[in-house]
């Protein structure tokens, strides 16, 4: 800790925060931004008037640095210095330093638009541009600008171009940490490999054979990737002669691992042991492996976007771009040369990769910014011309627009509802907050916060939620119940209620093939959305014991219905000659139950005529991913609301996103009076 290189800066970055509302922080990867900013301006007083609050894009990272952070100061962890993520809040009375995703601090500025707790907040890697970041930038900026003392705001990034920010914030200083990187050596291939698995465990294997001791950080797409590389590897270490080279280990890395998984890669290696460190791209930036001297680049990236025409989402394997390449290329030079060996040539490097990567806000579904900026009833915020980085399309603003038009949290003329407003208070995409809000009218609440917890879980957690490539369902044979011809949700319901009546046994959970730290997890999710609701239930609701009961069929059809309101916007239509269902809004799909489902298509014949999907997927084709049955009759009245829909109206009038000339603010002037900073250049 002592030689990170953002510690020679102390007392220049000190000075400049001293002087500036806003300074951004530019800084390799490693060179200690995570960890030590809090820590510098905690010694420097700020701690005293407020919570320094850091953000991080990643749940993973938020917790990993917030431990390290609580390591190095020497104290319990939840108290001096804490973390807050969905669904899990280590802070008490005591934390001074307080690491948290950006989707938190979002939703505290709506009980606290002020933000009036925190002395300091530091959006923390910026460049991963994440929706919910870019969203931050835009409310600190007028943030600063309100809270005119003691308040200090600063962004920090790797790789961000920094002008850019300096000049969003009328021109704030820019502080450049140079890293201390050492050259690393670039090898192409001379094409693209047909399998990146083999390519990968080939140049790996080749390393450990070779070359001398360091470590290997090997980039992946994904989980499944990463579990076939990690026990390709094994096999292949385990077959090489005994003391032809030094011993081995071999770790996962991403971002389903139990914490405690996680951080084993952060302890040093036994001596003349070699790790491999299989990751996704969360090792690009976000989580700093120390020993690196090899990386093996695949080029990819697995990526969620969603199609605002289509309504669609595809999670893609897309070219990485060209500054993730070099990110990833970087982690092999932090303590001596490296290599970095690129699985694919050159000439794709150059024109084919994009400069840089695609911002969130660019490829996501914005109906829960939308629904949240609205709630917020800024005055001086119009959604439509919000002061983004990077304005999203107008194309997806108003399929947001629609998407909360349909589901009741906007009324015509686009001003938020009173139903919006309580769906704004839900820490849930838009569909299930609704779905909740309906439930609790209709008397089937207990089902829907269960239904609603199952799907909220990590996916790669949930018990029943088989992956793409695997035709069946992983428990057929098993004794589960099977939603009753319903669907998924009501498969969710009763497996949930199983285990309840099971008395939350983990052996059940393994003997049913499910994860127990997934069900226990939904368990805990359940019952933080019970309190939330509690507030606005009508019924009384018990806390933590589900109540020991089965469902009945007049309970299913309560959440049933509630769902279809809830999902209103995600609605198709059984299409008997082309063999699966149109989608009734948007564009009209055609689409298919996906395999996971149970009721995927293996059982035809007995599909309903009428669903609800909680996520359109393309993956080989465009799949409905948990799938209910609802009723024609409710039907009807969303068909009319679809007719007579006026996007024109919905976006007040303008159905474009304008921007306002931008106004000259405190903050320039005060900027005015102190030039710009730039330390070096060598970024
Ligand atoms: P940056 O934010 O500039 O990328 P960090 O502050 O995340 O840098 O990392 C600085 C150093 O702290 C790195 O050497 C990294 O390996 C180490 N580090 C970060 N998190 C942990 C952790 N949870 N456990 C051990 N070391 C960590």
């Amino acid at each position: 800790m002592a030689n990170l290189p953002i510690l020679q800066f102390e007392e220049k970055i000190v000075e400049t925060v001293e002087k500036n509302p806003v300074v951004v922080i530019i800084g390799e990867t490693g060179s200690g931004k995570s960890t030590q900013l809090s820590q510098i301006l905690h010694r420097h007083g700020y701690t005293k008037s407020g919570v320094i609050a850091i953000t991080q894009p990643r749940r993973v990272a938020a917790v990993s640095v917030a431990r390290r952070v609580a390591q190095e100061l020497d104290v319990p962890l939840g108290e001096d210095v804490g973390y807050a993520i969905r669904f899990e809040d280590r802070t008490s009375s005591k934390t001074r330093i307080k690491y948290l995703t950006d989707g938190v601090l979002l939703r505290e500025s709506l009980s606290n638009p002020m933000l009036d707790d925190y002395s300091v907040i530091i959006l923390d890697e910026a460049h991963e541009r994440s929706l919910n970041t870019d969203i931050l930038l835009g409310l600190m900026k007028r943030l600063v600008r309100i809270r005119t003392s003691n308040f200090k705001v600063l962004i920090t990034s790797a790789t961000l171009d920094g002008e850019k920010v300096s000049e969003f914030f009328s021109g704030c200083p820019v502080l450049n940490v140079p890293g201390k990187l050492y050259p690393v050596e670039i090898l192409y291939s001379k094409e693209r490999p047909v399998s990146y698995i083999e390519s990968s465990l080939k140049v790996a294997i080749d390393i450990h054979v070779r070359e001398p001791e360091g470590d290997i950080l090997i980039f992946m797409t994904g989980q499944d990737d990463i579990e076939k590389l990690v026990s390709k590897l094994e096999e292949k270490v385990r077959s090489l002669a005994e003391g032809s080279c030094m011993d081995a280990i071999i770790y996962p890395l991403h971002g389903s691992l139990p914490p405690e998984m996680q951080v084993r890669v952060f302890s040093p290696p036994p001596p003349n042991c070699r790790r491999f460190i299989v990751a996704t791209n969360i090792a690009e930036t976000s989580l700093t492996v120390d020993g690196v001297v090899y990386v093996i680049d695949s080029g990819y990236v697995k990526q969620r976007q969603y199609n605002p025409s289509s309504g669609m989402y595809s999670l893609d394997v897309i070219q990485i771009s060209k500054v993730q390449a070099n990110q990833r290329a970087g982690r092999a030079g932090r303590t001596r040369p490296g290599k970095c060996y690129r699985l694919y040539p050159l000439v794709v490097y150059r024109d084919d990769f994009l400069d840089a990567t695609v911002p969130e806000i660019q490829r996501t579904s914005l109906a829960g910014s939308v629904l949240y900026l609205k709630s917020l009833d800024l005055p001086d915020i119009d959604i439509l011309k919000f002061d983004f980085l990077d304005a999203p399309s107008s194309e997806s603003l108003e399929d947001a627009l629609k998407q909360l038009y349909f589901i009741d949290a906007i009324d015509e003329n686009g001003a938020i509802t009173s139903i919006g407003r309580t769906m704004s208070e839900l820490p849930l995409e838009p569909s299930l907050s609704r779905t909740l809000i309906e439930a609790n009218e209709n008397g089937c609440l207990s089902q829907a916060l269960t239904v609603v917890a199952m799907l909220s879980a990590e996916t790669s957690l949930l018990p029943v939620r088989s992956k793409p490539h695997e035709k069946k369902r992983k428990h057929d044979d098993s004794n589960l119940p099977d939603g009753s011809g319903y669907g998924d949700h009501i498969q969710l319901l009763q497996i949930f209620e199983c285990w309840d009546r099971n008395n939350y046994d983990t052996t059940w959970c393994k003997e049913n093939g499910m994860q127990v730290r997934g069900m226990v997890f939904v368990k805990d999710v359940r019952r933080q959305l019970c309190q939330i609701m509690q507030k606005i239930s009508k019924d009384r609701l018990e806390v933590g014991a589900y109540g020991r009961k089965s469902s009945s069929r007049d309970d299913y059809r309560k959440l049933r219905k509630a769902l279809c309101v809830g999902n209103a916007n995600q609605i198709a239509e059984r299409m008997l000659r082309h063999n699966g269902y149109r989608t009734l809004t948007f564009h009209s799909q055609l689409v298919q139950v996906h395999p996971s489902s149970v009721l995927s298509t293996d059982k035809d014949g007995m599909l309903p005529n009428y669903v609800v999907y909680h996520e359109l997927i393309s993956t080989t084709r465009p799949f409905m991913r948990n799938v209910c049955a609802i009723e024609m009759s409710w039907v009807a009245p969303i068909k009319r609301k679809i007719e007579n829909i006026n996007v024109r109206k919905l976006s007040g009038g303008s159905a474009s996103s304008v921007k306002e000339p931008e106004e000259k603010t405190e903050l320039s002037r005060n900027n005015a009076e102190t030039p710009a900073v730039s330390e070096n250049a060598e970024s």
